[in-house]
């Protein structure tokens, strides 16, 4: 299109990893302290129980003492690795979030140029021979009717608090702004949530993780947008899953037992791709129950869940028109023979 033009310069991975450093080397710090405070209680007890047995000076009481040393140690040293992990993970999803936005900033700027144009457009439609034109008109008039309505679901879903700074924002620095800063910060706030969930489960001194909300159709939090099956729209494709409207961020525990398979953003080819974060775990009868569109996950591959047990944070990543859960079901893990899912959401 000649005279659209939109230039911007994507968030670096180094910016962004600099960002997750600050974000996730205060939680680290802090678990690092927890492990060394342990080590200490650990120690002052082995020293009294020795001296209960007077064995104080013995070769045994130093046997135990270095290998309370060595333990300490080599959870710090895990917790690092994972730190590194992390860190990569969450720069990775900044510059994609980054991305994300400024795609549809773009989309949103090709339609009010498109505007400004359809006067002239509609005087010399007869002349425009290119039909690539009329299709990239309408892909961009649904971006940005996609967004407004993503935006009001969002605002109607926040807190009050969070309203009054999202207004805040708006008058100070404009609509766009204020909104990409609101998607930005709210990325963050969830993987920071989530770290720090792995954090406790993995140092093991705070319960504070839990588990989430269990997926289902029961307790009437949250709606099906979209059920299984046909779903009529788009020319009807047929959906082998149900959507549940979730909110951004909200934790999310697996509805079955059995082995994490997947766990990360979808690649292309590895039959994940466009779900965005997903969570897919095979249970012991071979099925494949898959969790979709997250904007975090917190489980390895390789790992046992248990129903209940937190995998995520909801999100609206990957092909995702609005922030909500896609919940699939693999009857042997065949992408092709995706079952009705209803009877898990219990
Ligand atoms: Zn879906």
């Amino acid at each position: 299109m000649a005279g659209f033009k939109y230039k911007y310069s994507p968030l670096s991975y180094n910016t962004a990893t600099k960002w997750a450093k600050n974000q996730l080397d205060p939680l680290y710090q802090n678990a690092v302290r927890n492990v060394q405070a342990q080590k200490y209680n650990n120690e002052m007890q082995a020293g009294t129980v020795a001296q209960a047995r007077g064995l104080s000076h013995s070769g045994l009481a130093a046997d135990q003492l270095t290998k309370i040393g060595i333990a300490a140690q080599s959870q710090i040293k895990d917790l690092n690795a994972q730190r590194n992990a992390q860190m990569a993970q969450m720069a990775q999803n900044l510059v994609q979030r980054n991305q994300d936005v400024n795609d549809r900033r773009r989309s949103q700027l090709f339609n009010e140029y498109m505007s400004q144009q359809q006067f002239n457009y509609q005087k010399s439609r007869a002349n425009v021979a290119d039909s690539q034109w009329n299709k990239q008109f309408n892909a961009s008039r649904s971006d940005a009717k996609w967004q407004k309505e993503w935006q009001k679901y969002m605002y109607n879903h926040m807190s009050a608090t969070e309203k009054a700074q999202l207004d805040w924002m708006k008058k100070q620095y404009g609509e766009y702004a204020a909104w990409r800063m609101y998607e930005l910060n709210q990325t963050l706030k969830a993987q920071k949530e989530m770290y720090q969930t792995q954090i406790d489960g993995y140092s093991g001194f705070s319960s504070s993780s839990g588990g989430g909300w269990i997926p289902n159709a029961r307790d009437g939090k949250y709606k099906i947008s979209s059920g299984f099956g046909y779903r009529g729209r788009n020319g009807g494709e047929n959906h082998g899953a149900v959507d549940i409207a979730v909110p951004r961020g909200t934790k999310l525990a697996s509805t079955v037992s059995g082995t994490v398979v997947y766990s990360g953003w979808g690649k292309k080819g590895s039959g994940y791709g466009n779900y965005g974060n997903v969570v897919a775990i095979r249970t012991a009868n071979g099925d494949i129950h898959l969790f979709a569109h997250m904007d975090g996950v917190g489980v390895k591959v390789g790992q046992r869940v248990n129903r209940g047990q937190f995998i995520g944070i909801s999100g609206n990543t990957g092909d995702s028109d609005g922030p909500h859960l896609h919940y699939e079901v693999r009857r042997g893990g065949n992408i092709n023979r995706r079952i009705d899912p209803t009877p898990w959401l219990r």
